[in-house]
């Protein structure tokens, strides 16, 4: 059972957060949530974005935001900022790819041939490692029928999760917390494992395998929209939903940050 927001106790060294329906609320990065993110900066905390999105999109927020690292593609590409610049980290070796970039447009076409409205999202001509059906950006596709592409997917040995836009499908053995755990091992040397200083906040399906593997790990409000669908539960919930309930996180981890951090 999922504890109130009100529960979580620091210490806290480090947030990792998720971005779609997490800090951005009905497709808008809200000021509220923008400043909430900039508070987290100013106090110093560590902050991880960990999305589905593509790694351009991680390329240019880790340019222009002090993120400690951005993992895109649910892993499958992150980037770490150094002295010198990004440093691109890719989930598997990059002479892979091509061959597994025929395989998940093979499976595209096909899902476009089965379903009617089933479409690569516009943002998979910016992706390097994995793919996306849209479901509900631009597409207005049943939960049902996601959940049905995503059966298809794995049918296939491709990885595939369902986020609150896209069902994300790429190679197998990648998924946000594989990633998540590497990013904390290479830039997190003062912290291990099992990581209880460090927190997630996520709302969706492809959330759950950190959900799983934290113990300070929180859902913002929507996240009870895909309740029963999720293998693993956040620890704590928040009280309001999307970029509002990443607000009232923040609001706790600077609370927390200023007796303990
Ligand atoms: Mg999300």
């Amino acid at each position: 059972m999922s504890k109130p927001l009100s529960d979580l106790e620091g210490p806290v060294r480090a947030l990792f957060t998720d971005l779609d329906g997490t800090m951005v609320t009905n497709a808008r990065f809200s000021g509220p949530a923008q400043g909430a993110l900039d508070s987290l900066f100013t106090a110093n905390l560590p902050v991880v974005l960990v999305t589905g999105r593509p790694a351009g999109w991680g390329h240019a927020l880790a340019s222009l935001f002090p993120f400690a690292a951005v993992i895109t593609e649910n892993g499958g590409v992150s980037f770490v900022p150094e002295e010198r610049g990004l440093r691109k980290v890719l989930a598997l070796p990059a002479r892979e790819l091509a061959e597994w970039r025929t395989i998940m447009l093979d499976a595209a076409a096909d899902i476009s041939e089965q379903f009617s409205g089933a479409r690569l999202s516009v943002d998979s001509a910016y992706r390097e490692f994995d793919l996306a059906i849209d479901w509900n950006e631009d597409a207005r596709l049943s939960p049902g029928v996601a959940d049905r592409i995503v059966e298809l997917l794995l049918e296939r040995g491709l990885a595939a999760s369902r986020s609150s836009v896209h069902v994300n499908y790429g190679p197998p053995g990648v998924d946000k917390w594989v990633v998540c755990e590497r990013i904390l091992e290479e830039c997190f040397a003062d912290l291990s494992a099992p990581y209880d200083d460090v927190v997630y906040v996520g709302d969706s399906l492809n959330d759950a395998p950190v959900f799983g593997a934290l113990s300070k790990s929180v859902g913002v409000a929507n996240v009870r929209d895909r309740w029963d669908e999720l293998p693993h539960k956040p620890g704590y919930i928040t009280h309001s939903r999307e970029g509002d309930g990443f607000c009232e996180l923040v609001d706790r981890l600077l609370l927390l940050c200023q007796n303990s951090c």
